[in-house]
C-alpha cells in the first residue's frame, strides 16, 4: 500500500515530468473509482498541469483554471493502487469501461500521461475531481502531516487518542501519511511494542517515536525520490527492516522477526528490539486455543 513516502515521490515525479503540460483528455475505465461528477472529467481537457502535491496519502494534481477556478485531481491509491507514467500510449483509442487493472488514464498534450491502476478484486482506489481538495472528506479529516509535525504536535495528537500505538499511528485523523508498513518500521526504530498504549508512553518514548517517524519517513522519501515512478514499489520493500520480513533476522539484533495476524492485515516486529524479548500474543491463534 502506497504510504507517505511513495505518494510524495509520485508527486515529485509528476512535478518534474507533467507540470507545464496540458491535459489532452481523461478517460475513466472504472466508473466506480470516480467519486465525483461535477466537474466532469471532460472539463479537464485543455487545462495545464500546474502542480502536484500530497495530503497524507492522497495525491493532488492541480489543473489550472485559465480564469475559472483550478480543478484538483485527488487520488487515493488504497491498498493495491498505483500510478504508472507512460512516455507514450500504445493506442489513441479511448479506454472502455471494463474489468482491467486500469481505472483511469490521463493523456497529456506531448503524448505522455499516466494510468491509475489497481490490482486485485477489491476495488478501493478513489479519484475525485474537485475545485478544492478540502471537499474530499478523507482529506478534510486528515490530522497534521506525520513528517511535518513537531514533537509538541506529535505528542499531543498521539496522547489525544488512547489506544495501542500501532493503531493510533496509522489513524489518518491523528497523523496523516503513515500506514501498515511504515508504522512497523517506525515502531521498530523506536524500540516500542506495537501494543504499547499511547497514554502510557513516557516523554522519552514519545521523543524516540517522533524521531523514528521523521527518520524512517525522511529516509524513505529520499530513497523514493531518486527512483523513477515505475520502480518505486520494489524499492519500498528493499528499504524495510521488519515489515513483511516474518521469519527473517532483524537487521539490528539478528533475533527472528515475528508477526501478529488480524482479519485482513498483519504486523511484524522484533521481540528483542521492541517487546523485551517476549513474543506478542497472536490473537487469532490464542482464540483458537481457547
Ligand atoms: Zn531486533
Amino acid at each position: 500500500m502506497p504510504e507517505l513516502p511513495e505518494v510524495e515521490a509520485l508527486a515529485g515525479y509528476l512535478r518534474e515530468r507533467a507540470v507545464g503540460r496540458r491535459v489532452d483528455r481523461i478517460e475513466v475505465a472504472a466508473i466506480s473509482a470516480l467519486k465525483t461528477y461535477d466537474p466532469a472529467p471532460s472539463a479537464a481537457a485543455g487545462r495545464e498541469v500546474v502542480g502536484a502535491g500530497r495530503h497524507g496519502k492522497f495525491l493532488d494534481v492541480t489543473l489550472a483554471g485559465d480564469g475559472a477556478p483550478d480543478v484538483h485531481l485527488v487520488v487515493h491509491l488504497a491498498r493495491a493502487g498505483w500510478l504508472h507514467y507512460r512516455e507514450a500510449f500504445n493506442s489513441a483509442v479511448p479506454l472502455k469501461p471494463g474489468k482491467g487493472p486500469i481505472a483511469l488514464r490521463v493523456r497529456l498534450d506531448d503524448g505522455s500521461g499516466f494510468d491509475l491502476t489497481e490490482a486485485g478484486t477489491q476495488k478501493k482506489l478513489a479519484v475525485y475531481l474537485v475545485t478544492d481538495p478540502g471537499q474530499v472528506s478523507g482529506v478534510s479529516r486528515l490530522g497534521p502531516d506525520a513528517l511535518a509535525a513537531d514533537l509538541g504536535t506529535f505528542a499531543e495528537r498521539l496522547r489525544g487518542r488512547r489506544g495501542q500505538v500501532k493503531g493510533v499511528l496509522t489513524d489518518q485523523e491523528v497523523l496523516a501519511g503513515v500506514g501498515n508498513a511504515y508504522s512497523d518500521e517506525i515502531l521498530h526504530a523506536a524500540k516500542l511494542s506495537p501494543f504499547a498504549l499511547t497514554n502510557r508512553l513516557t516523554d522519552e518514548q514519545m521523543a524516540a517515536l517522533h524521531e523514528a517517524t521523521r527518520q524512517v519517513l525522511g529516509d524513505a522519501v529520499a530513497r523514493s525520490l531518486g527512483q523513477r515512478a515505475a520502480e518505486l514499489k520494489g524499492e519500498k520493500r528493499a528499504g524495510l527492516r521488519v515489515h513483511a520480513r516474518t521469519g527473517l533476522p532483524c537487521p539490528v539484533c539478528a533475533d527472528t522477526i515475528r508477526e501478529v495476524s488480524f482479519a485482513d492485515s498483519s504486523l511484524q516486529y522484533c521481540p528483542k528490539c521492541q517487546t523485551g524479548g517476549k513474543p506478542l500474543a497472536d490473537r487469532r491463534l490464542s482464540r483458537l486455543v481457547r
